[in-house]
């Protein structure tokens, strides 16, 4: 199960000492990066619907910018502490250098219960989070996006709390201060899937190379919230049953493929997967057994430990999550032959889009889905490839060979800027 305890921010950095040696590197960059540049915590209140004041508690950890402004999602839950942020903030560092984006790595989180607030609730803390992190944001300087418990809503309020908290001749230079914002107000067509879309893209890329097709094959998802119902979406549509689902609220399946688009029409009224009429109710551990092909985990960090990699029956883990593998599953993983593609090539197509949004913004353009999709596959299956031929060339994991890769762009920085003074 899942109660080993668990560092994610030392995970990470263990992930780097491993890559630089892989690659034939100093230790250097990864001792640089071993602690963020900004730890940034706020407490502040928020006016509740029943008239009461409540105190919540934020975070905005900036761990890198060697390469660009920071670059970080925005997460509610109530289980988020400093170390789990820390390590988020470290994978945007390493996600960035290794999708070769002009950004660094922070991210940011309030500890609430985003399904407990009402929407003005939201709204409000939401708008309070914002003015506390005015003067250490900005679009050149750090730009959150959406994470778990959080969606293109809460990025428009952050938007227009930041345009209204500068001066107003420069209101509308500020458009690209947040990414994962609605269309209508800045946003990017094919922001809202591009997560899932990637973690697609990676599995057309793994799937061409093991000779499978999409229309043969078979997949189980954790979560299905943005990440983990676009990829099943899209997936679906390309002929791949979604054999089981597993979220918060349980865990169902059907072996002739769910039918995904009413899966989240029920998850949009209910809350959760649990009760969906076309599918039986079956036990954590029967999901993780679920025979497939591809396991897309798409919920929190630490889902597979020892006890999950040896129930799995699949191909191939996509890393729709961030850190959903624990260092005992991985191992075990590894030992039975199952392949991973690790979050920060899996989940990149999130921030890549991000980024064009931000172009976009900054540019004052307006991209057709058409053309942000086709940007998304060639840099999705071009970094595929490189994470691949690496793994092969020596002979380690894929995720020793994405952190490899996203080292030696840092360090070729590093190496041509000197550290100051
Ligand atoms: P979301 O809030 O839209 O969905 C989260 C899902 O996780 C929900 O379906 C929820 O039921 C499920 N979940 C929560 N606790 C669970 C538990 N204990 N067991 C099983 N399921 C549980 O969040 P999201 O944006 O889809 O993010 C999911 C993951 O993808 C996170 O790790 C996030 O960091 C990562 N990610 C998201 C983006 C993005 O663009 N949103 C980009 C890159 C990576």
């Amino acid at each position: 199960m899942t109660q080993e305890p668990y560092a994610f921010f030392r995970v990470v950095q263990g992930y780097l000492e491993r890559a630089a040696k892989a690659v034939d590197l100093p230790n250097d960059v990864s001792v640089m990066l071993s602690e963020p540049k900004t730890e940034l915590i706020v407490h502040f209140p928020v006016r509740m619907d029943d008239g009461r004041l409540q105190m919540f508690t934020g975070y905005r950890i900036q761990h890198n910018n060697l390469l660009g402004p920071y670059k970080g999602g925005i997460r509610y839950h109530p289980d988020v502490n400093l170390d789990e942020v820390k390590a988020l903030a470290a994978l945007m560092t390493w996600k960035c250098a290794l999708m070769d984006i002009p950004f660094g790595g922070a991210k940011g989180a309030v500890h609430c219960d985003p399904k407990a607030l009402s929407e003005t609730e939201r709204m409000r803390l939401t708008r309070r989070f914002t003015h506390a992190l005015v003067g250490s944001i900005g679009p050149d300087h750090d730009i959150p996006a959406p994470d778990i418990g959080t969606g293109p809503q809460e990025m428009a309020w952050i938007l227009d709390t930041y345009m209204n908290a500068v001066d107003a001749k420069q209101k509308n230079a500020q458009l690209a201060v947040v990414t994962g914002k609605p269309v209508a107000c800045g946003g990017s067509q094919g922001r809202v899937k591009a997560t899932g879309q990637g973690v697609v893209y990676c599995l057309g890329e793994w799937s061409h190379d093991h000779k499978m097709d999409f229309g043969d094959c078979r997949a189980i998802v954790q979560g299905f919230g943005n990440v983990g119902a676009h990829a099943a979406l899209i997936l679906d549509a390309l002929g791949t049953r979604i054999v089981a689902v597993n979220d918060h609220s349980g865990s169902i399946h059907n072996d002739q493929g769910l039918n995904t688009e009413a899966l989240v029409r029920h998850v949009q009224q209910t809350g959760g997967v649990a009760g969906f009429a076309e599918s039986e109710t079956i036990s954590r551990d029967q999901f993780f057994s679920t025979p497939a092909d591809f396991f897309i985990p798409a919920a929190l960090e630490n889902q597979i430990c020892e006890h999950e990699a040896k129930l799995l029956n699949v191909k191939v883990v996509a890393e729709g999550a961030n850190g959903p593998t624990s260092p005992a599953g991985e191992s075990i993983l590894e030992q039975r032959g199952i392949d991973v593609i690790p979050d920060l090539l899996a989940n990149a197509g999130g921030v890549t889009v991000s980024y064009y949004e931000w172009l976009q913004n900054r540019r004052m353009e307006r991209w057709t889905l058409q053309e942000v999709d086709a940007k998304l596959h060639t840099i999705m299956a071009r970094t595929y490839h490189r994470v691949r031929d690496l793994a092969n060339e020596r002979n380690v994991p894929k995720r020793v060979a994405a952190y490899g890769l996203a080292l030696r762009n840092l360090s070729d920085c590093y190496a041509a800027r000197g550290i100051f003074p």
